[in-house]
């Protein structure tokens, strides 16, 4: 099999409501989604949702990536060779994981494909019973979360997501203890803060303050340059520590693990550059003793379904976060959430169905590129 062509689609998903969180706004949700063809006919679908904040990519900014090296630097490329795709990628472009991204996804995507397996059956098989996933609450009036927290708990969601992190530190820990009090005192709570109490010594102030709240961990408390710094706020407080922004390949997962700068990992599949790489921070993390979750950039079926295959295959993988269906509007795909798990088909590759019809209507630009490895 010969990866012989690729239609590259920018788009943008619209969202059920704006996503707020401490720094950004999103009205709509931009994307790239890439369709790789072979020689056999089958096709692969890839996903890239770059965030400008965290990987210093924007979609567009993907989508010329794409086009202009990535797509050409791989085809001819048999998928199945992904640790060479990988390396080949690695020498056309530094960084760029979420454009990397979503030629990987679309390799796994055929191999499942040729073989008749789905993705997890090619990375570790079934380690979970079941995938849950998160009510994920954006930043608002304390009583707005607390509101929407009791909601969700009647709804049948088995945990909630809080962003907090814009503001003063001291309205977060109202917003928290609002929505703890409101659900009562065992409900799974996991706070992210998104860097927005950007140094250690408020950082570990304002966990202090909720130590009493039987938070499950608080995710990325400080700016993601600092390694050291998270270190710091992590011996100082009882609350498990999440790396999200901070992580996103081996290299910083070396400093984290050596510099003890976190209990729990949030891998995805944007910042590493895919299933691929995804699968060898959760390994190296589970040699450091660390666990690992796998979250997402609010992405459609097609990367959220990846990340779900390499939570199944994971057993130090212990929690899910990709919900980016859940907030859009209008989709292209049909990975299916039911309260409160979200099933994998088993069809082989990604298990999902795409709407071309619908990819057409969300799209905003659109190129091919062929063997002759240029845009036609
Ligand atoms: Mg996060």
């Amino acid at each position: 099999m010969k990866i012989i062509s690729a239609t590259i689609h920018a788009v943008r998903f619209p969202l059920r409501e704006p996503f707020i969180i401490s720094y950004a706004t999103y009205p709509d949700m931009p994307a790239v989604i890439l369709k790789l063809e072979t020689d056999t006919g089958l096709v692969g679908y890839g996903e890239a949702v770059p965030d400008e904040h965290v990987t210093g990519e924007y979609f567009l900014s993907a989508y010329e990536v794409l086009k202009e090296i990535l797509v050409p630097s791989i085809i001819g490329e048999n998928p199945f060779n992904i640790e060479e795709i990988h390396h080949k990628m690695d020498a056309a472009i530094w960084g760029n994981p979420a454009a990397k991204a979503a030629i990987d996804i679309a390799c796994y995507d055929l191999m499942g494909k040729a073989t008749g397996q789905p993705v997890y059956n090619l990375l570790g098989g079934q380690a979970h019973d079941k995938l849950e996933y998160p009510r994920v609450l954006s930043i608002e009036a304390p009583e707005i979360m607390a509101d929407k927290a009791v909601k969700a708990v009647r709804d049948g969601y088995s945990s909630l997501k809080l962003k907090v992190g814009k503001g003063d530190p001291m309205d977060d820990v109202a917003r928290i203890k609002a929505v703890r009090k409101a659900v009562g005192p065992e409900f799974p709570i996991r706070v992210d803060v998104n860097q927005g109490w950007r140094t250690p010594g408020v950082a570990a102030a304002a966990i202090r303050e909720l130590e009493g709240e039987n938070l499950k961990w608080i995710e990325q408390p400080i700016r993601m340059g600092d390694i050291r710094g998270l270190a710091d706020v992590r011996r100082k407080v009882a609350v498990p520590v999440m790396a999200d922004e901070t992580l996103h390949g081996m290299e910083e997962l070396h400093e984290i693990v050596r510099l003890e700068a976190a209990d729990v990992l949030n891998i995805k599949l944007m910042k590493c550059g895919g299933i691929f790489p995804a699968v060898h921070i959760a390994k190296a993390a589970e040699a450091a003793g660390l666990q690992c979750q796998v979250g997402s950039m609010v992405e459609s079926s097609v990367a959220s379904s990846a990340g779900y295959h390499v939570v199944m295959s994971r057993a130090n993988i212990q929690s899910a976060e990709l919900t980016g269906p859940l907030l859009f509007s209008e989709e292209i795909g049909d990975l299916k959430y039911e309260l409160p798990e979200v099933l994998l088909s088993g069809e082989p590759g990604l298990g999902i169905e795409v709407d071309e019809a619908q990819l057409e209507k969300l799209t905003v630009k659109k190129d091919e590129v062929g063997l002759a490895g240029r845009a036609s």
